[in-house]
């Protein structure tokens, strides 16, 4: 052990200094990937620890990342080698809940959802919800300045917050713990830490601003036409309930047809036929006179022709289903805002499609393709950018040769680089045909570098030529033993368009389709990912975790596909690939 961590081991104490495989063996991100590399993780019990802690680490030069509950979905806890974990896991004191003022004191390693407990247990509510809430805690919400589900009436973390204690990189304690709503003592310190991800000082603990426990509960289901009346409908329910609302969820035709769809336990509220559907809820003091004025709002808005059809839960049971409905899929049917690559979930064939970028020149292509295309959903990866992104360094200036398109614009880059999926497709052939289709991981992920994965082509290939009397196009389908037909257009002067690629590591299979012309994928399936239903897993905590699953094989596909298509690169790019190319059209003529 070295001598800050001895020194800080004489502050803390040995079991609040975890090392090695106590390390290794937890993870620094949600969803997990891989052990954390800090050096060590330090758990201390009490803000003057941390200050103490973070005095020594600021004299010594040692980065510190702060550990929460883990539950953020970008990274933000995740920690290099030479770094030091700092986690409140051991601050998780509640002081009572003080019902005069309303408002909770609670240590920042607290988990959301133990507020919430404590606030209900006074008959009072703790608004700040989301899924996580059983993990995440509120330092973490508060460097997050997280949203949730009842942002609408509520508003964020930001709202919810009246006082902080936090301490600075070099150990320096600020408190403004103040538990008064109308403050205007001069400056307001707690803003400053609110949505910090850490980065202005360690959040200790804080002063919660609780609500009245709503007495009634309203919600329905409502069906609405055309994308324009969403925002009318919202600002006139708005102000018919009196700032009750809250909650305005809204769902697409598609998600909709998904959540009551074949085999769906939550029947089919309302017809399915309708553009848009809106979750909507009212939370209020008055039991009777709220359902009256939920009502009466929704007549009004059927008179104003702003809706065309509507159902309201007569139960608490109608409520928590139509609730679920909404919510209990939401998980297991989207994705998260793109982050390295977008994706869109095909809703309808259950088809992932994704790409590399996520540029606005992306959203151009797009915005042609929608015009000439009507109803066509593409995502589309540039060709060039994304083996840009996929070689290494030396191999740059070859790329940039090799590029035959003389603008940026995107279209003319696709249209001028063509070469890079027809020629790739014809590698891949001639390497399903003559080498072991093995393949080692070359770009970094979720998958060890090194590791080995197989990759081939099967099933289905188009093959096209454009000669002065239009396109022609043969397709190949079935198992592809010999590829016989495939070589026999080939030899006719035909080029692979579009491939079936496999690609297996272990027991894993993902299977996908490339457009060669544009790299794109027409399909993208990963392996698959089994709901577990019994008594005892709970099945929300269930349907997140498969989401993440399946973001994580999504991943980890695309890691296997980026590194076969920089092994077709480094030999592409090389000044050899004439001769290779010469080679693999004489085998493929010959076998
Ligand atoms: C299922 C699920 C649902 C979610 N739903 C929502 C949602 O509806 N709305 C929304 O906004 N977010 C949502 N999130 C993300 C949300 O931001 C986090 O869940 C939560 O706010 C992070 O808290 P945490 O304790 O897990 O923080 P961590 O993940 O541990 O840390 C997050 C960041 O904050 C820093 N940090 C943590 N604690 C402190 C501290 N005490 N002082 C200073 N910095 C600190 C970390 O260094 C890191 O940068 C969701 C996440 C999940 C998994």
């Amino acid at each position: 052990m070295n001598e800050l961590l001895n020194n800080i081991v004489n502050i803390v104490g040995p079991a609040a200094v975890l090392q090695g495989e106590d390390v290794t063996s937890r993870s620094d991100s949600w969803p997990p990937m891989g052990g954390c590399q800090a050096k060590a993780i330090i758990r201390p019990a009490s803000t003057r620890e941390v200050s103490e802690v973070l005095k020594l680490c600021h004299a010594a030069g040692q980065g510190v990342v702060t550990h929460g509950g883990l539950t953020g979905l970008v990274g933000g806890a995740h920690a290099e080698q030479d770094e030091i974990v700092l986690s409140l896991e051991r601050m998780r004191t509640l002081e009572p809940v003080d019902t005069i003022n309303r408002t909770i004191t609670v240590d920042a390693g607290v988990p959301l959802q133990r507020v919430h407990e404590a606030a209900e247990g006074a008959g009072l509510l703790f608004p700040l919800d989301l899924g996580a809430r059983g993990s995440c805690t509120i330092g973490g919400n508060i460097a997050t300045n997280a949203g949730g589900n009842s942002v609408i009436r509520y508003g964020m973390t930001r709202d919810q917050l009246l006082g902080v204690e936090a301490v600075l990189a070099d150990g320096t304690i600020i408190s403004s713990l103040s538990g008064v709503i109308k403050n205007n003592t001069g400056y307001d310190l707690k803003q400053l830490f609110i949505g910090s991800e850490g980065t202005l000082g360690i959040v200790t603990r804080a002063v919660l601003r609780l609500r009245p426990l709503p007495r009634s509960s309203n919600t329905a289901l409502v069906a609405i036409e055309s994308f324009d009346l969403l925002g009318r409908f919202l600002a006139d329910m708005d102000s018919a309930l009196g700032g009750t609302l809250s909650a305005f969820e809204v769902m697409w035709n598609d998600f909709y047809r998904l959540i009551v769809g074949d085999g769906s336990k939550h029947g089919q509220p309302l017809g399915s036929d309708h553009g848009f559907y809106v979750l909507l809820e009212s939370t209020g003091g008055h039991g009777e006179s709220d359902k009256v004025r939920f009502e009466d709002a929704l007549e009004e808005a059927f008179e104003s022709e702003l809706i065309v059809d509507a159902v309201i839960a007569q139960s608490k049971q109608q409520r928590e289903d139509l609730r679920d409905a909404v919510r209990g899929n939401l998980f297991a049917k989207t994705l998260p805002a793109p982050a390295i690559y977008d994706a869109v979930w095909d809703t309808r064939s259950n088809v992932i499609t994704f790409s590399a970028l996520g540029t606005n020149a992306v959203d151009l292509f797009v915005d042609q393709f929608k015009k000439s295309f009507e109803g066509l959903r593409l995502v589309l990866i540039h060709p060039i950018a994304r083996a840009g992104q996929v070689i290494d360094e030396a191999l740059q200036p070859a790329l940039t040769q090799a590029n035959r398109s003389g603008s940026d614009a995107v279209l003319e880059q696709i249209e001028a680089n063509q070469w890079l999926g027809t020629d790739f497709l014809l590698w891949l052939m001639h390497e399903t045909m003559n080498a072991a289709s093995e393949y080692a991981v070359n770009q970094p992920g979720l998958v060890v570098t090194g590791d080995s994965f197989v990759a081939y082509l099967n099933d289905r290939l188009l093959l096209a030529a454009s000669s002065e009397s239009g396109v022609q196009k043969v397709t190949v389908t079935g198992p592809q033993d010999h590829f016989s037909e495939v070589r026999t257009a080939l030899q006719g002067g035909k080029e692979i368009h579009e491939a079936v690629l496999y690609m297996e590591k272990q027991e894993k299979q993902w299977k996908m389709t490339l457009k060669g012309d544009i790299f794109h994928f027409a399909s993208f399936k990963a392996p698959a990912v089994t709901l577990e239903k019994d008594d005892i897993t709970d099945p929300e905590m269930e349907r997140e975790a498969v989401f993440f699953e399946r973001m994580y094989l999504l991943e980890e596909g695309l890691q296997l596909f980026n590194s076969l298509f920089a092994t077709f690169l480094a030999q592409r790019l090389d000044q050899g690939w004439a001769q290779k190319e010469q080679e693999i059209r004489t085998a493929l003529s010959q076998s």
